[in-house]
């Protein structure tokens, strides 16, 4: 124990060093999506999530968006627990056939406009877990589906990138 604790001390960590935080940038694109969001809405924009079913990978990185790094609540962008004061439906998952009821229950209690995110490459169509009996399929095969963020999960910037696309692009 002894030899390995003096080696950890030697040698350090194997680990990788962290990328730099690009935190201007970061900024940037939230300030871009607060600002779409007044545009088109007159205020900041409200998300309600639904896991449909996923293995909480993606979850780990919408998690990300609240944490005190990325912060996304001093942009004036939040998460609601009602769907009745969501703008946004953010999906993550294949659509379990014990979610299937849940989610569109949650997209029929959000008012309109409403717009639909699938997020992560379960919730395009099923993923790698697309041929089990419990999965109903993609998102898009239960609510119909504005935008898809794919990656095996997206990063918080993706996602950020993701909402800015919608905004600017809603019709
Ligand atoms: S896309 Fe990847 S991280 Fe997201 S739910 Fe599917 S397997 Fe998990």
């Amino acid at each position: 124990m002894r030899k390995t604790l003096l080696e950890g001390l030697a040698h350090g960590p194997l680990t990788e060093p962290a990328p730099a935080p690009d935190e201007a940038g970061l900024a940037e694109l939230a300030r871009s999506v607060n600002r779409a969001a007044r545009a088109r809405l007159g205020r900041s924009l409200s998300i309600r999530h639904v896991d449909a079913g996923s293995c909480n990978g993606c979850e780990l990185e919408i998690h990300a968006l609240s944490n005190a790094f990325y912060d996304l609540e001093r942009f004036g962008l939040r998460f609601v627990a009602s769907p009745r004061h969501a703008d946004v439906l953010t999906v993550t998952g294949p659509v379990t056939k014990n979610m299937r009821e849940a989610l569109l229950r949650t997209y029929d209690a959000i008012p309109d406009p409403k717009w639909v995110i699938a997020i992560g490459a379960c919730a395009v169509d099923g993923g790698i877990f697309a041929s089990s009996y419990a999965v109903e399929g993609g998102v898009k095969d239960v609510v119909p589906v504005d935008l898809t963020i794919p990656g095996c999960p997206p990063n918080p910037r993706q996602l950020l990138a993701g909402l800015l696309a919608l905004l600017q692009n809603a019709a």
